[in-house]
């Protein structure tokens, strides 16, 4: 069934002649649909007249007989899910076009890039890899036509790999390239190489690790400087062999970070012949470990580079001494046979090299750096803590997820309520005895104010039959007195 295949999908809304909704429809069923993005199809475009007229026609069996009618986007989006870049939930439906009636100037809109450039400094971190000897320094000399870096004087092996960089201020014309080249010199020249690239992935992570600290505090934010490596141009030593062991891991390691360009040192020391064969071999070699170089395995404009990309690896010829040719300056190695020119495409590709940094890719490998590399780095330290690696892969994991969340709440809601049930029944029961003894005792002590009141009343009574008994008794008393003194 054509469900997954993109003409069908292009050709089913032409048809229509609904070619605005194509535009954007098109694209978002045959790109990462999603079943959120589904949702949200559902609910906001397919209130449109037009689309609801596609998604009718869709469902139709002259249309479309083997569509399934419930939902055919929401199994299209399960079949495709993960195939395309994820063009994430905020997606909105494309700009429409509109034609001003009076000229805007908006062509000048360039310019503002060009003087944003003039103001601001291009930046180019240039990491230099490669055995001693090979010609790294003199090459970087050379390449920027000035005495940057200046020990010439082979260096003494060191015992681990030292990573010194240095920046320069590039001034041609209005524009200014802050370069820093970050030489690596101490790496292969031990024994056990194995270590050697150590260093260098710690200081690239570094300086990822430096950016993102920095991007999140404000208020040094705009003016982040930006450590981190661009490009690492990676010496490999004119042998004519395959790759070395060492060469091959280094070149993994770092291809996984950085944007890598090989590079074949001292191109003068092989015959033509020679240096077509090893880059071949090269080549087959890095195709074989699946070393991703820049610009092949990046740039999206590989019909623009084309010219260039035929030349990779680059071989080159470093040297910083000033020649006269034909009483012209050159720069390039005098030999008791012949000058080799360093800017001769006949002797070696610099100038091919030169113009992939400087001409064509420095701004592109500055985006890279940032967009792929060091959003590979964040995010491989984001997923440390479990996330899964894009909203994509989590689509169905992410429902999930939420469903047993919802279901654990709920359960724990409901636990919680029957907790509070028993103990409120519990407080009730307390209660109710409590209130029972309290009346019981009330009970009593009225019971005993009513026997009190009663015994008390008896008393009175008895009191005063005692006193009316006493006044009798007297009374009998006097008059007895009184008869008794009557006699005498
Ligand atoms: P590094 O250790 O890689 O920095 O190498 P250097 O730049 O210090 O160069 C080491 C030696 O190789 C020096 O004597 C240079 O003159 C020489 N050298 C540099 N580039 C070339 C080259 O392209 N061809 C040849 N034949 N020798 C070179
Ligand atoms: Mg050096």
């Amino acid at each position: 069934m054509l469900l997954n295949d993109a003409a069908y999908w292009q050709q089913l809304f032409q048809n229509d002649t609904i070619l605005s909704v194509t535009q954007w429809l098109v694209p978002m069923l045959t790109g990462n649909a999603l079943t959120g993005k589904l949702r949200c199809l559902n609910n906001m475009y397919f209130s449109s007249p037009s689309v609801q007229n596609a998604v009718g026609k869709l469902h139709s069996s002259e249309w479309c007989p083997t569509v399934p009618k419930p939902c055919p986007f929401l199994k299209f989006a399960r079949h495709q899910r993960g195939t395309h870049p994820d063009l994430g939930p905020w997606r909105s439906a494309p700009p429409q076009q509109a034609t001003p009636s009076t000229k805007l100037g908006m062509d000048a809109l360039p310019l503002q890039s060009v003087q944003k450039a003039n103001r601001q400094p291009f930046r180019l971190n240039v990491m230099v890899v490669g055995e001693s000897g090979l010609g790294k320094t003199t090459f970087m000399n050379t390449l920027f036509n000035t005495d940057l870096v200046s020990e010439i004087v082979p260096e003494e092996p060191t015992k681990t790999v030292k990573i010194s960089p240095i920046t320069y201020e590039l001034i041609e014309g209005k524009t200014t390239l802050q370069l820093t080249i970050i030489d690596t010199p101490g790496f292969g020249d031990r024994l056990d190489r194995s270590e050697d690239i150590n260093p260098l992935v710690r200081y690239i992570e570094n300086q990822y690790q430096a950016y993102w600290d920095a991007e999140k505090i404000s208020s040094i934010r705009k003016p982040t400087f930006d450590t981190r490596v661009h490009v690492c141009l990676y010496f490999i030593s004119p042998s004519g062999h395959s790759l070395k062991a060492h060469d091959v891991l280094a070149l993994q390691e770092l291809s996984s970070r950085v944007n890598v360009i090989p590079i074949i040192a001292k191109a003068d020391t092989m015959t033509q012949r020679e240096k077509k064969l090893f880059k071949q071999t090269i080549l087959q070699d890095l195709s074989l470990h699946a070393i991703p170089i820049y610009p092949t395995a990046y740039s999206e404009h590989h019909e623009t580079l084309e010219h260039l990309e035929q030349h990779i690896p680059f071989t080159v010829i470093g040297s910083e001494v000033g020649l006269q040719k034909d009483e012209k300056p050159i720069r390039g190695r005098q030999y008791d046979w012949g000058i080799v020119e360093v800017e001769n495409e006949n002797h070696c590709d610099f100038i091919h090299l030169r113009e992939i940094l400087f001409i064509t890719c420095l701004a592109e490998l500055v985006e890279i750096t940032h967009t792929r590399h060091y959003h590979d780095y964040r995010a491989s330290h984001l997923r440390k803590d479990g996330r899964p690696p894009s909203i994509l892969e989590c689509d169905e994991e992410y429902d999930r997820r939420i469903e047993d969340a919802r279901k654990s709440i709920s359960e724990r809601l409901q636990r919680k309520d029957e907790e509070i049930r028993q103990n409120f029944v519990q407080l009730a029961r307390h209660q109710e005895l409590a209130l029972r003894k309290k009346e019981e005792k009330v009970c009593m002590s009225h019971r005993f104010s009513f026997q009190h009141k009663e015994l008390m009343e008896d008393i009175e009574r008895e009191k005063a039959s005692l006193a009316s008994e006493e006044e009798a008794f007297l009374q009998t008393l006097e008059s007895r007195q009184s008869v008794k003194a009557g006699k005498r």
